[in-house]
């Protein structure tokens, strides 16, 4: 019961999540690329790459007059371009845009202008200033010059259909709120770390960034390097799939919408949070490309637990065992999220459950905390999925992928899914993710989740199932399902 509660609560709150940082990321892309000269054509939908100067701007009307073929007159150097989608079916209107000017707070003259569409909100990027990982300042937003009380978080949407001046305001942060200590664990799952501050652990692959008041236990960073070693095996490729990415932005609910550990660099290196809910508001784990976020009760230091009613009354919640196999499904969405994000929710959930599974599989005798999580997740595989899957309606419901939340039996694409990839994976081969995500990633395909292309389609990522895995591919499944994990 408590996993099931846990779970659909969890589903919500993580596609609102994802959806957000796949719009912050939207934003960065389209920032990143406003000073290259000739952005890859897989990259963004549309590229401003160079800032018109402002006399392109009548004053008179809201509507900016730059064309893709006009020069700008003060700065001759700076000729607006503008590339299309990859598709190149998408017509933009050039006279409608709206500039959104990007300025730092140290050089004033630093400033990046991306184009604003009539009526398309432009969500906020994060900060283009880079300070020292021990500045005493710390990023808040921007403001508009004009009018300096209108603060802009990255994160949140501009909507107004007119040209904008927007400036980085930074803030001192005191030497205690910066306080941060290295832990190191000793191996043993026998020995605590207890936070009494916010932590920092470096492992081979990530860094583990620790909220105060948690348990840890000697062995917590082993076991994540095994899981991503196990996971780096199974999928096909490794978590420095890429540079380095933008870390998590915590909303203005955690941590007062800073970043505890931005003090440290993460480089390359996979960025995991372990935070803990100090008011039992059910925060759930979630993870992106850049970071992976962890609320485990089963973590959460005596002190703190009894601190709090509803935890102390329920002691239940807490479970026995560390829950690696949540640590494994997240970072199954940071790794392929990595290589590319334009995947299905069933494919995304369902990859995420899978290989969450083949990694408890894989570690079950090394320890009792994997050994209790595989008896669980054993368990789980039982769930049913709600509707009868047969060869007549099997690519219907790949296609449909439960996008409709209003009558959609939530939860339905983490078990359909799990058991496609199960079917995928018997037939295909672990690597069958490996082959669909680079096909995907190939041709561009979208979904909620993409930075680079966030149309819902399905259908055609149905197609390039039958095009990797044969045209009877969802006919093959329904055989192979052959009533199981039904009603
Ligand atoms: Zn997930």
């Amino acid at each position: 019961m408590e996993n099931d509660k846990k779970r659909i609560s969890g589903i919500v709150y993580v596609i609102a999540s994802v959806i957000v940082v796949a719009a912050i990321v939207t934003a960065i892309v389209l920032w990143k690329n406003s000073g290259k000269p000739s952005p890859s054509s897989d990259e963004t939908a549309v590229t401003v790459t160079s800032s018109p100067s402002k006399e392109l701007t009548p004053t008179a009307t809201a509507t900016p007059t730059v064309t893709p073929t006009a020069t700008p007159t003060a700065t001759p150097t700076a000729e607006p371009t503008l590339t299309v989608t990859p598709t190149g079916t998408e017509e933009i209107i050039w006279d409608e845009a709206f500039w959104v000017t990007f300025v730092t707070d140290e050089d004033p003259e630093y400033r990046e202008s991306v184009a604003k569409f009539p009526d398309v909100p432009l969500v906020i990027p994060n900060k283009i200033s880079t300070r020292a990982w021990d500045s005493p300042y710390v990023f808040e937003g921007w403001y508009d010059v004009e009018n300096p009380d209108v603060l802009y978080v990255p994160g949140s949407e501009y909507n107004e259909n007119r040209d904008i001046e927007l400036r980085e305001r930074w803030k001192q942060v005191s030497e205690e709120e910066r306080e941060l200590v290295s832990i190191t664990l000793s191996g043993n799952r026998e020995d605590h770390v207890i936070t009494d501050r916010y932590s920092v652990y470096e492992g081979e692959k990530f860094f583990l960034f620790l909220d105060k008041d948690l348990d840890i236990p000697g062995d917590f960073g082993d076991n994540i390097e095994l899981i991503m070693e196990t996971l780096e095996n199974e999928i096909g490729f490794t978590f420095d799939v890429f540079g380095r990415e933008e870390r998590m932005y915590f909303g203005s609910s955690l941590f007062g919408g800073t970043d505890p550990w931005r003090a440290v660099d993460n480089g390359t290196k996979q960025a995991i949070y372990v935070i803990a809910d100090r008011t039992d508001e059910h925060m759930i784990s979630y993870a992106s490309a850049g970071a992976a976020v962890f609320v485990m009760y089963e973590l959460f230091s005596d002190e703190l637990w009894n601190s709090v009613e509803s935890y102390r009354e329920n002691d239940w919640r807490r479970g026995d065992d560390v829950y690696y196999d949540t640590i494994a499904h997240e970072l199954t969405h940071s790794l392929t999220n990595r290589y590319y994000e334009g995947i299905t929710r069933i494919m995304t959930e369902g990859s995420a459950e899978y290989y969450a599974e083949l990694a408890i599989t894989a570690l079950k005798d090394h320890s009792k905390d994997f050994q209790g999580r595989y008896s669980m997740v054993e368990a789980l595989k039982n769930e049913w999925i709600d509707e009868t899957i047969t060869k007549d309606n099997a690519e219907t419901f790949f296609a449909d992928d439960y996008r409709d939340l209003s009558h959609a039996n939530r939860g339905d694409e983490y078990t359909f899914g799990r058991v496609f990839c199960e079917f995928l994976g018997e037939k295909y081969g672990a690597t069958f993710m490996k082959k669909y995500l680079e096909a995907a990633k190939e041709r561009g395909l979208g979904s909620q989740y993409c930075s680079t292309n966030n149309n819902v389609e399905p259908e055609k990522h149905a197609a390039l199932m039958k095009e990797l895995f044969g045209d009877d591919v969802f006919v093959k499944f329904a055989e192979w399902l052959d009533g199981s994990y039904q009603k």
